[in-house]
């Protein structure tokens, strides 16, 4: 039985949920709880329905927290989201409060499963979540820059008309303004991508990755699907133990913090971080975006 616990029943919480019942995922039991015991008990019967006619069975519950104890994973998109103008940093002080209250929670369960990370700022909510949880770190996963991944392959593939698939391209570090697309790493198919474009080209792509997130909030308040197609990936990769590379945020001890990373995924969780060999300038701006994180990190408290 794999059993999913989902905090946080909201936009993103509940495009997880949505994604987990309509795929091939291997997720037998899916039990929502937040704050607001209503919104979690209406959406439970509202998937209940729509899982009537997906593929395979799962059982679908609104829950509390004893039902963490035998959990497989732990989602936690509980806490506020971004309002227009704001960065996800802004976010901080509010959302720290919301973790300290359900990690709390979960403390007093039996629960040695994997966290899986969604509230922003990402890779603070994740470090935070290790500390507070004393989870060992292979078991401690945020999205990361999965999702920017995602924006950056999308892009990539409409420009050239090759399946996002074939592009081996990530963007790593902070989720957030200072992340980073490692070019010399990027591969389309057998090629390096110097072949397909240019400087140019490389920097308008950045800067439309890093400003996805703000274009959907200024349009529609939110954005939902493609986080949670990036956190059913996840769930899915630890459940087949597939050993699957992304760029999750994970605890990296080189530089003392958690932040957006290659990892191979498996039932484990964190199998490995991958080495990367970046040139001196995307060394650079990696540190530069290590710093953004440990700048936060060193004025809250946990
Ligand atoms: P939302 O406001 O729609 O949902 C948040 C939910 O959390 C609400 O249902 C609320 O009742 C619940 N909640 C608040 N405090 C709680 C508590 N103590 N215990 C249980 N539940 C609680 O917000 P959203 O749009 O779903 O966004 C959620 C988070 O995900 C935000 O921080 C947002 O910035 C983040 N996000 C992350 C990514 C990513 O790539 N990681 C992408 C989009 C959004």
């Amino acid at each position: 039985m794999n059993k999913v616990v989902l905090i946080g029943c909201g936009n993103v919480g509940m495009s997880y949920a949505y994604c987990l019942i309509n795929g091939e995922s291997k997720v037998d039991e899916l039990v929502l709880i937040d704050v607001n015991k209503d919104k979690a008990e209406g959406e439970a019967l509202d998937l209940l329905h729509a899982s009537s006619c997906s593929k395979r069975k799962i059982k679908i519950k609104a829950g509390n927290y004893t039902d963490c104890d035998d959990a497989d994973i732990i989602c936690i998109s509980a806490g506020r989201n971004q309002e227009v103008g704001e960065t996800r940093l802004d976010l901080i002080e509010k959302n720290l409060a919301v973790f300290k209250s359900i990690i709390s929670e979960i403390n007093q369960t039996n629960f040695s499963g994997i966290y899986l990370i969604a509230t922003n700022p990402l890779d603070i909510m994740t470090y935070v979540t290790l500390r507070l949880s004393n989870a060992p770190e292979n078991k401690v996963i945020g999205s990361g820059t999965t999702l920017d991944t995602a924006r950056l392959r999308y892009m990539l593939s409409e420009q050239l008309g090759i399946n996002p698939k074939n592009i081996h391209a990530y963007v790593i570090g902070e989720h957030g303004d200072s992340e980073i697309i490692p070019w010399s790493n990027a591969i389309i198919g057998l090629n390096p991508i110097d072949n397909y474009i240019n400087k140019s080209t490389k920097n308008k792509i950045l800067k439309d990755v890093r400003n996805s997130a703000y274009e959907i909030i200024k349009k529609k308040g939110n954005t939902a699907y493609g986080i949670g197609m990036c956190l059913k990936n996840i769930t899915d990769a630890i459940f087949d133990d597939s050993n699957l590379i992304f760029t999750i945020a994970s605890y990296i001890n080189k530089y003392k913090c958690c932040i957006g990373y290659p990892c191979v995924i498996n039932r484990t969780g964190i199998k490995t971080a991958i080495d990367l060999s970046l040139t001196d300038s995307e060394k650079e701006d990696f540190s530069n975006s290590v710093k953004t994180i440990k700048e936060i990190l060193n004025k809250i408290k946990i």
